[in-house]
């Protein structure tokens, strides 16, 4: 029997199923007596503490192994005791009479919804992170021991309902075959985790967990998305031919991870990393990159109560501009707002919040904010080649008063006596269609443009690009975006001034292909898909990806774009 899912990490293997059923957290909905409040609210702390003491042993384990990963569990613990969910829960408690795993669970879920409505994939993580802490501490409130995946008796494909966090950072990495789950999307936490470590992971394959029995063989298919039941040894002995031969292709691919980006007739290309922390681990990519394209700095923002000072600020700059060297960072000031919370701004709820108070605007309502990050910035250009963009520019309007903040603080730290280089360059972020269709303005008073497809493509479609219900509307490949992309970049061109693509698209190998062939000669990334960049350039002759540029800007819809590039390109996409 085959079922099927969406395969979001590829690879495919066979083994013994391992139905991970991790506890349920099932709320008692009754009230408390006024007697039992005083009660419940002592179970409640006692619950906490040992929680507590829980996710300190895990974290003293994986401090020696993994630091990286032991950062979750201090995270956890500071979600913990986290101090407006705490006053929340004892409000329900103490007020409402709730008990304590149900007062847990609905003010957790609060703020779980709140973040998992992000659009940007680190904060929607934190809320799982916030199911994972509300599992925990529920569960050690109904005083049942801990399970996890840490130690798997022999290899085995994992089926489960979800992977929360915790599950992932203890994983028996050896011993995991692959991953089935019957919830998540490719941006879901188990997904990033499963690309990560290389495991094929299939998910959203309904009722999985009641499909497959416990230690039953399966083969998970992630390069179809299939997950097959009691395969024959027909099947078994093709699948083994398969993973032989996608663990070559990988293996060819990875090859291309630190090879220069030229293309057989000789253009080069270079090919930027998408940053949005400065763990050792994310920092690697500097490795293999020819300078960081997008630095998303609301991670500095996330998850406290103060903003964060000049100094923090400055220090981190300064670590990523060190560690870059004379390569370019591009720093991307502060996009939030509208569906982007955080816990150090209280923001308004906004109807629209796409089209509301986010990022750049943000930033000029509260000069405060705007400025210490330029400061920071500035103070740090000192220590590498620094260029700096400003998210969400609609006008040229934005774009002025923006440089203008920037004049502003820079003639303030030479009053200071303060140190910042000459040669920061300032740029735009196209991601409005408005600035598009100006950028030939544009490109006259600024150094640079960066553009983002994500949400060029939200606004051009018309489409809330976090929406499931609309998603088969959120056309990456549709012309119209192609054709914005063509007019953006070549006003740039023209000027000669370089224009970067930091989209997703600029990390897919059809949509980089185009963006080669209208001009574009940085392409900015996540590490996943460095490699395959650079084997795509090194084999796409610059005059094909011309011609294909303009065939594509000559069609009408997604889905000839797609079939078109996937028929042209299809010798390289091997
Ligand atoms: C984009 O919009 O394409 C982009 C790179 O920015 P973000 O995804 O952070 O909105
Ligand atoms: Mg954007």
């Amino acid at each position: 029997m085959i079922h099927h899912g969406n395969p979001v990490s590829k690879g495919i293997a066979a083994g013994p199923v391992f139905l991970y059923q991790p506890f349920a957290a099932a709320v008692s909905e009754a009230l408390l007596e006024e007697s039992a409040v005083s009660e419940a609210l002592n179970k409640y702390e006692n619950a906490r503490k040992n929680a507590e003491s829980e996710l300190k042993a895990i974290r003293a384990r994986l401090e020696t192994s993994d630091p990286e990963k032991a950062k979750i569990f201090s995270a956890h613990i500071d979600i913990l005791f986290d101090e407006a969910m705490d006053c929340d829960i004892r409000e329900l408690i103490e007020c409402d009479r709730y008990s304590p795993d149900r007062a847990i669970d609905e003010v957790f879920e609060k703020y779980a919804r709140i973040l998992g409505k992000s659009p940007d994939p680190l904060i929607k993580e934190r809320a799982s992170d916030i199911r994972d802490v509300k599992t925990r501490l529920i569960r050690v409130w109904n005083g049942v021991a801990e399970k996890n995946l840490s130690s798997l008796p022999a290899p085995a494909v994992i089926v489960v309902h979800d992977l929360l966090p915790s599950d992932t950072a203890t994983l028996d990495r050896k011993n995991v075959l692959a991953i089935v789950t019957e919830i998540g999307g490719s941006t879901s936490h188990s997904a990033i985790i499963a690309r990560s470590y290389g495991i094929p992971a299939i998910l959203g394959v309904e009722n999985a967990t009641t499909h497959f029995a416990q230690g039953e063989t399966v083969i998970a298919d992630a390069l179809t998305g299939q997950v097959i039941s009691n395969p024959t040894q027909e099947q078994l002995a093709d699948c083994d031919e398969r993973r032989s031969r996608f663990l070559a292709q990988q293996a060819q691919i990875n090859s291309y991870m630190e090879k220069e980006a030229v293309t057989p007739d000789g253009v080069r290309v270079d090919i930027e990393l998408n940053l949005a922390s400065v763990s050792k681990q994310s920092l690697e990519g500097a490795k293999c990159t020819d300078g960081v394209g997008l630095f998303r700095t609301e991670f500095l923002y996330m998850g406290r109560d103060t903003l964060p000072t000049e100094e923090e600020q400055f220090e981190i700059y300064r670590e990523v501009l060190t560690k870059f060297g004379d390569r370019p960072v591009t720093l991307r000031t502060l996009d939030i707002g509208g569906d982007k919370k955080l816990d150090c701004l209280n923001l308004p709820h906004e109807e629209n919040p796409f089209l509301g108070n986010r990022a750049l605007r943000l930033c000029f309502e509260r000069p405060d904010i705007f400025r210490t990050q330029l400061r920071a910035a500035y103070r740090a250009s000192v220590y590498g080649n620094l260029w700096i963009m400003f998210p969400m520019v609609a006008s040229m309007d934005d774009i002025r008063r923006a440089k203008q903040v920037a004049a502003e603080v820079k003639t303030e730290l030479t009053k200071e006596g303060i140190a910042f280089s000459p040669d920061v360059k300032l740029g735009i972020m196209i991601e409005i269609p408005s600035i598009a269709l100006l950028a030939d303005f544009a490109a006259k008073e600024v150094d640079f443009a960066s553009i983002g497809t994500n949400d060029l493509c939200q606004y051009t479609m018309a489409v809330d690009r976090l929406n499931p219900a609309v998603s088969e509307y959120y056309q990456s490949y549709n012309p119209a975006l192609f054709r914005l992309i063509h007019i953006a970049a070549k006003s740039f061109i023209d000027n000669g001034k370089p224009v970067c693509v930091c989209g997703e698209l600029g990390g897919d190998r059809l949509g980089a292909a185009v963006l080669m062939g209208l001009g574009v000669r940085k392409l900015s990334m996540s590490i996943s898909s460095v490699a395959q960049t650079r084997k795509l350039v090194n084999e796409l002759e610059m005059k094909k990806a011309v011609e294909i540029a303009a065939k594509v800007l000559d069609l009408s819809t997604a889905q000839e774009v797609e079939k078109y590039l996937n028929e042209a390109l299809k010798d390289i996409l091997l």
